[in-house]
C-alpha cells in the first residue's frame, strides 16, 4: 500500500493535479508548433493514447500565434485535452504579445534558469506571472539541471567552498536545483500567483540525482510535483531509467503527474511515452488504463513462435479494442489476461487471471485449456485457437463489465 504525499491540488484545464487526485499522465509534442496541421495530429494521437495533458513548445511568434488555432481545431474534434505552453527565454514577450495564446493554454511552464540573465531575470519572470494571474492560469516552475540558474549555482558553490567541510559539487548542484524551484515558487506567490496554482518539477538525467532531489523537494513543500527524468534516452535505456527513477519516487508517495521523456526512433511513434507512463502506474498498482496481459517469457518448452504470436495478437487486440470497450464497459481496464506457454505454470497463472489460456508446450497434447475466474471452462484445439480465444475474451468482457446504466436499463 502506497501512502501518497499530501499536496495541494492545482487544476489544469479541468484536470486536477495533486491533492490526492489520480496521478496524471502527460506528454509533449515534438512537432513545430507553428505547423498547426501536424501539431493537431500529434496532440490528437497523444490524447487518444491516454495523455491527460499535452505540452507544446512556444518558442517563436509563429508558434504563439498558432496555439489558439490548434486549440480551436482540437475543440472542434472534441479533443478536450488541456494544452500546456513550454516557454524559455522569450516567454514574457510571447505571452504579452499573444493574448489569444495566453488564453488558450491551460498552464505555462516557466524555467527559472532560462527566463532571463542578470538584471533582466526578475522583471521577465514577473511579466510571466502577471500574465498567469491575469488569465488565472496555473504555472509549472520547471527547473532543469541543464539550464540551472547559473547565478544561484555559482553563489551556492562559493558559499560551500568557504565551509570548513565543503560538500561535494554534486551535492551542491542537487541543493541548487531544489532551491531554484522553491525560491521561484515563493517569488511567484509574492507576485500574486495563488499557492494552489503552482506545480514544481526538478528534472535531471541521473536516476540517483532524481530520487535525491525529489525526496528533498517533497519534504520541503506541499506543491504538486511533476516527476520525470530529463533526457532519459532512447529505447530500452530511456524506458528503464525512467521506470527506475519514477518508480522509486512513486513508491515513496512522491509524484502527482508524470512524464516519460523518451527520445523516439527516427519517425518513431511519439505515443510510446504515454504507454510507458501508463504502464509504470498500472504495474505499480496506482492506476489502471488497459487490461494487463500476463505472458510467460517462454523457454525451451515453447520451441515454436505460436505462443509469442498469440501473446502479441491478444495484446494488440486489447489495445485496439480499448477505446470502444472504455465507452461500453465499466472497469474493463482492471482485467488481467494470462497467455502462458505450457503446462508448468500455465494453468496456475491462468487461474489467477480473469481469463487465461495455457498453450501446449513442445511434446504436450495439442490442446489449450481456458480458465475464467479460476475455473476451467473450455479446451481449445485445432488451427483456430487464437481467434477462438479472442472471441472468448470479447464474450468475457461483455458479460463481466457491463456499464451500470446499461445493466440497469436492460433489467427494467
Ligand atoms: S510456463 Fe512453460 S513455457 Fe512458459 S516459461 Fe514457464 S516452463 Fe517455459
Amino acid at each position: 500500500m502506497i501512502t501518497r504525499r499530501q499536496s495541494v491540488a492545482a487544476v489544469v484545464g479541468g484536470v486536477k493535479v495533486g491533492g490526492g487526485a489520480p496521478i496524471v499522465v502527460q506528454s509533449m509534442t515534438n512537432t513545430d508548433t507553428a505547423d498547426v496541421e501536424s501539431t493537431v495530429a500529434q496532440v490528437r494521437s497523444l490524447a487518444r493514447a491516454g495523455s491527460e495533458l499535452v505540452r507544446v513548445t512556444v518558442n517563436t511568434e509563429e508558434a504563439a500565434a498558432a496555439v489558439p488555432h490548434i486549440r480551436e481545431r482540437l475543440d472542434r474534434e472534441s479533443v478536450k485535452v488541456p494544452l500546456i505552453g513550454d516557454f524559455h527565454f522569450n516567454g514574457h514577450k510571447l505571452l504579452k504579445a499573444h493574448p489569444a495564446c495566453a488564453e488558450a493554454l491551460a498552464k505555462y511552464r516557466i524555467n527559472p534558469g532560462n527566463v532571463g540573465r542578470g538584471s533582466k531575470r526578475d522583471p521577465q519572470f514577473a511579466e510571466m506571472i502577471e500574465v498567469a494571474c491575469q488569465y488565472k492560469k496555473p504555472i509549472r516552475i520547471g527547473v532543469n539541471w541543464g539550464s540551472l540558474d547559473s547565478e544561484l549555482l555559482t553563489r551556492m558553490m562559493d558559499e560551500n567552498n568557504s565551509l570548513p567541510n565543503p560538500r561535494t559539487a554534486n551535492e551542491v548542484m542537487r541543493s541548487a536545483v531544489v532551491e531554484s524551484c522553491l525560491q521561484s515558487a515563493r517569488r511567484a506567490e509574492e507576485l500574486g500567483q495563488p499557492h494552489d496554482a503552482i506545480v514544481l518539477s526538478a528534472k535531471v538525467s541521473g536516476v540517483q540525482d532524481l530520487i535525491a532531489i525529489y525526496s528533498d523537494l517533497a519534504s520541503r513543500c506541499d506543491y504538486p510535483l511533476h516527476v520525470g527524468l530529463t533526457e532519459a534516452g532512447m529505447g530500452s535505456k530511456g524506458i528503464v531509467a525512467s521506470t527506475a527513477g519514477i518508480g522509486v519516487l512513486l513508491q515513496r508517495g512522491i509524484g502527482d503527474t508524470i512524464r516519460v521523456s523518451l527520445t523516439p526512433e527516427p519517425n518513431g511513434d511519439r505515443t510510446q511515452e504515454v504507454i510507458v507512463a501508463q504502464e509504470i502506474l498500472q504495474t505499480m498498482g496506482l492506476r489502471s488504463f488497459v487490461p494487463m496481459v500476463i505472458a510467460c517469457p517462454g523457454c525451451g518448452r515453447t520451441t515454436s513462435t505460436y505462443f509469442q504470436e498469440l501473446a502479441k495478437s491478444i495484446q494488440s487486440h486489447i489495445r485496439h479494442r480499448m477505446p470502444e470497450w472504455r465507452k461500453s464497459y465499466e472497469g474493463v481496464e482492471m482485467m488481467n489476461v494470462a497467455v502462458m506457454g505450457c503446462v508448468v505454470n500455465g494453468p496456475g497463472e491462468s487461474k489467477h487471471a480473469n481469463i487465461g489460456i495455457s498453450l501446449p508446450g513442445t511434446g504436450e497434447r495439442p490442446v489449450a485449456p481456458v480458465y475464467e475466474d479460476g475455473e476451467k471452462t473450455v479446451t481449445l484445439k485445432g488451427d483456430h485457437i487464437a481467434e477462438e480465444f479472442q472471441q472468448l475474451v470479447e464474450a468475457y468482457v461483455a458479460r463481466k463489465y457491463p456499464r451500470r446504466e446499461t445493466a440497469s436499463a436492460s433489467q427494467n
